[in-house]
């Protein structure tokens, strides 16, 4: 026996009595070890992994366990075996627990991380997946679309797991309805840790779905509870229900932009959740669709979201819709909860000439919505008698209430599990219950396994003076950098005569505003690449000195493969003479990256060939978008040939909040009318979902062209005055109504 496991690479540690037999621990240190381990398992033993390493090892654990005798696939130490490069794992059988194990630095190979089935035919039942990490296991393609946690079978429990960092397309984690041995399936997904996604920037960023439309009229009867969700970003939904019957409880989310959506399918439960919005922008709540779906003893606080991303909607919908379109709410019971400070709570939501049936048969009853600001945060799109209201207590919401809504003061207090109840002993029945607490986020996950931050903050580590007299001096000092530092420059003239690589979250920063003159000396001075963040301080930058060729670029992604998001700041920074040649852009993205913000503020560009801005990459209408916020704020534009900005967001899809652009206070002088700007726009905006355009002042300049797609764009333009300037051109292509965009306040003059 001993001499058989040492040539399988393989060792009994541990005998474990039983009454009945004994069960074994095996510890396997290498594949080979694993795969002849595994045909020898019975129900009560464990296979260890080693601690270490195990690079590209795709884990088929398929095996039988019993009642009680589970068969266990396990960390020698949880926490210490790390599957990286090419790994995967597959399980599937009766009876099996897995836990222990990280996935880090790799990504799968195949659709799935962790999938609870070997193959269409045999799916893993009655087992359990507990104490996992999965932690930036991306797919270096942002495009290849993979899921990090598929649930098929039934009666499986996913819990205390850590998933955070998924950046590539794809739900991070899915319960899968496809097939009869998957459906109602009882699973249990509790006391995980759902950390931080980053936007995606396209459909298919969700961080939990349950079913899809094409099952959604099956029950699931899924058990969604205790677990945390960190700022999970990726798109508008972070939880998709798309079955029925479903549980979603006593979970947490925290500034998470986003909502909780009941889909498809009906009959579901959200009960004891809390929403702790904070005040971030397109946080979100609950959205209700469909019939007999029960919303009650919730808890949302400080949610800013609107529309279909409001702290509360429940939607218009059509009678006898089609399955992946909107089913109109029926028999919804929707009760003690509390929405305070809720900047936005819809009523008939998404009410257009297809979702033209409200709600009907429905309840809403004892309530809290406060509001401590004041607001008219309560909107009513249609006829919403078909919700029966009553006991609902409101403070602060300028709006008018059909009956069932009593004005009240209920002198809220924030309790010692951090939530907002009323004093009064006589209102505590409206609202969420006084018993309610909160999952903390230390209760989920597993305990080994620290709880990264996502971004570094600029300006949050070392400051580093960076001396002028030394060649190549600032090249050195960002190749010393670490996250966060800011480099100081000392007075003087940089020529610079390489290309600066921004991989790291840096500020670039002169001493003394205007003190510093930076000299590009090749095609391109800065290219932000993977992990890197920009943000320029003070400085001057001259292209005089730049080569004599078409197409220079001053900053610039890396051309492809941007994985990671990015961050561009400029603050009181001057750029001019980019024009030793044609089309001299100052800042070109490239295809596929996302700029999680583009901030420019206080800055001057004076005599540019070619375009300020180049977020417009997307060439195949998939909705793939450059830049998430765009703030240009107090900067001056002067003789750019080409435009100021170009923004495209193509695709039919509304997953997303952005792109958003907020203009406000800037002087544009001479911009656009170079012969090479083909559109003939200072500012070009396609698919951009939220626009302000104020208090500028455009002069003899090209015009501003807004194209509207999905998703219900919101454009203002205002208080902006437009001295010889062609006129505003506004297309709708999706809606084929009237222009909705909002032209206001402005003063025109035009010359001839
Ligand atoms: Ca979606």
């Amino acid at each position: 026996m001993m001499s058989i496991s040492k040539a399988l690479g393989a060792l009994t540690i541990g005998v474990l009595l039983s009454p009945h037999l004994a069960a074994k621990d095996f510890v396997v240190k290498d594949k080979g070890a694993f795969e002849a381990t595994l045909k020898r398992l019975a129900p009560g033993d464990a296979i260890v992994l080693k601690n270490g390493t195990w690079q590209d090892f795709e884990v088929g654990f398929f095996a039988e366990g019993r009642e009680g005798k589970p068969v266990t696939l396990r960390a020698e130490t949880p926490g210490k075996v790390i599957l990286s490069g090419r790994s995967n794992l597959r399980l599937a059988g009766n009876y099996l627990v897995v836990s222990g194990l990280v996935f880090k630095n790799g990504y799968t190979p195949t659709p799935e991380v962790i999938s609870f089935r070997r193959d269409a035919r045999q799916v893993a039942n009655h087992s359990r997946v507990t104490e996992v990490v999965i932690d930036a296991f991306n797919n270096p393609d942002r495009d290849a679309s993979d899921y990090w946690v598929s649930l098929y079978g039934k009666h499986n429990r996913f819990d205390h797991n850590y998933l955070a960092g998924k950046r590539n397309l794809g739900v991070t984690m899915a319960v899968r309805l496809e097939g009869k041995d998957s459906q109602e399936n009882h699973h249990r997904i509790d006391h995980n840790y759902f950390g931080p996604r980053p936007i995606l920037g396209s459909n298919g960023g969700e961080t939990l779905r349950v079913g899809t439309s094409t099952y959604s009229l099956t029950d699931s009867h899924t058990v969604i509870e205790d677990n945390y969700f960190d700022r999970c970003n990726g798109e508008v939904e972070i939880i998709s229900i798309k079955s029925g019957r479903n549980i979603v409880r006593n979970n947490v989310f925290f500034e998470s932009r986003g909502t909780l959506t009941l889909r498809h399918g009906n009959g579901n439960l959200v009960e004891g959740n809390v929403f702790f919005g904070n005040g971030v922008e397109n946080t979100g709540g609950i959205r209700v669709i469909n019939r007999d779906q029960t919303v009650r003893n919730n808890y949302l606080e400080g949610l800013t979201g609107t529309r279909f991303g409001s702290g509360f909607a429940i939607m218009n919908g059509r009678v006898d819709a089609p399955l992946n379109r909107y089913s109109q709410v029926l028999n919804a019971h929707i009760h003690n909860n509390s929405f305070i400070d809720v900047d936005h709570m819809q009523f008939g939501a998404g009410k257009d000439v297809e979702r033209n049936a409200p709600p009907a048969d429905s309840r809403m009853e004892n309530n809290l919505i406060l509001h401590r600001t004041g607001t008219k945060n309560v909107v009513f799109f249609d006829d919403m008698r078909g919700i029966r209201f009553a006991g609902n207590l409101v403070q602060g919401v300028d709006a008018e209430l059909p009956a069932g809504f009593e004005r009240a003061a209920p002198g809220l207090q924030r309790n010692s599990a951090g939530l907002l109840m009323p004093q009064d002993e006589a209102m505590a029945q409206r609202g969420a219950p006084a018993t309610l607490r909160p999952i903390a986020k230390a209760q989920t996950g597993p305990s080994w396994y620290p709880k990264q931050e996502p971004q570094v903050a600029f300006d949050s580590g070392r400051s580093i003076l960076v001396d002028g007299a030394r060649e190549n001096a600032l090249a050195q000092a960002l190749a010393q950098a670490r996250d966060g530092d800011r480099l100081v420059m000392a007075p003087g003239r940089y020529p610079i005569p390489r290309l600066l690589a921004i991989e790291k979250v840096v500020t670039i920063e002169a001493k003394q505003a205007g003190s510093v003159v930076l000299l590009p000396e090749l095609t391109t001075l800065f290219e932000i690449r993977n992990g890197g963040a920009l943000k320029l301080v003070g400085l001057h930058i001259d292209g005089s000195d730049s080569p004599d060729s078409a197409g220079n670029v001053l900053i610039r992604t890396q051309k492809s493969g941007m994985l990671f998001s990015y961050r561009l700041v400029l603050e009181n920074v001057e750029v001019r003479n980019l024009d030793v040649n044609h089309s001299h852009h100052v800042f070109d993205a490239g295809n596929r990256s996302l700029a999680e913000e583009i901030r420019i503020t206080g800055s001057r560009f004076v005599k540019i060939s070619g375009d300020v801005l180049r977020l417009d990459k997307e060439l195949d209408d998939l909705g793939n978008y450059n830049v998430e916020s765009l703030v240009l704020e107090g900067n001056r534009f002067a003789q750019v040939e080409g435009a100021l900005a170009s923004l495209y967001r193509g695709g039919t899809d509304e997953s997303t909040f952005g792109p958003r652009l907020a203009m406000t206070r800037n002087l544009v002088d001479h911009v656009g009318q170079g012969k090479r700007n083909k559109r003939q726009a200072a500012l070009y905006l396609h698919g951009v979902q939220l626009t302000r355009i104020a208090a500028n002042e455009f002069a003899d300049s090209a015009g501003i062209v807004v194209e509207h797609t999905v998703g219900d764009p919101d454009t203002e333009v205002r208080g902006n005055i437009f001295k010889n300037v062609a006129a505003l051109k506004t297309s709708e292509l999706h809606a084929k109504g009237p222009s909705t965009v909002r032209y206001l306040e402005n003063q025109d003059e035009r010359r001839n």
